[in-house]
């Protein structure tokens, strides 16, 4: 893995600015694995990677807690949103068919150590650290 971006100190608005960035560089079909503590920003960063891919900053992102998994149909393509917070055994991702849809789809991970063994080694990480009250700071690391 390389380091690829480091940003500091990021308020919201230009986390969303980011996410705008990020958003033109979306591969096809992969994990998008989102590090971080509760209430570091995955979703709001999620959230908005979504609707600057789609074009639609109206399209609801909501937080797949409970359900796990949200599937977006969108015009250009595809896209997976879980949060596996609630996961309570690696081999739910089976179930989910989290695996197979990787291979086919973009799918971003909230808590995707709740994959254990079933990790794959080829994945995009983004760690995101809650640096104050209103800043984060993130770190992207790509595959070499
Ligand atoms: P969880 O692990 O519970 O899913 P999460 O990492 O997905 O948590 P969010 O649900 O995105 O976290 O919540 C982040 C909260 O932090 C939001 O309420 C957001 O408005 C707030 N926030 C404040 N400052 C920032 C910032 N600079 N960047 C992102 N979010 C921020
Ligand atoms: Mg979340």
């Amino acid at each position: 893995m390389i380091a690829s971006m480091l940003t500091h100190h990021l308020t919201e608005a230009e986390l969303f600015s980011f996410a705008d960035e990020f958003a033109k560089t979306l591969p096809k079909a992969g994990l998008i694995a989102l590090w971080g503590d509760l209430g570091a920003g995955k979703t709001t960063f999620v959230r908005r990677v979504i609707q600057s891919f789609s074009g639609n900053f109206e399209l609801i992102v909501s937080s797949p807690t409970f359900n796990l998994i949200q599937i977006y149909e969108l015009p250009n393509g595809e896209l997976w949103h879980c949060d596996l917070y609630r996961m309570t055994c690696p081999d739910e991702c089976l179930e989910l068919g989290l695996l197979e849809a990787m291979s086919d789809v973009l799918c971003f991970v909230e808590w995707p150590e709740r994959m254990g063994a079933y990790l794959p080694k080829n994945r995009t990480d983004i760690r995101i650290n809650i640096t104050g009250d209103q800043s984060r700071e993130i770190i992207i690391l790509k595959d070499a």
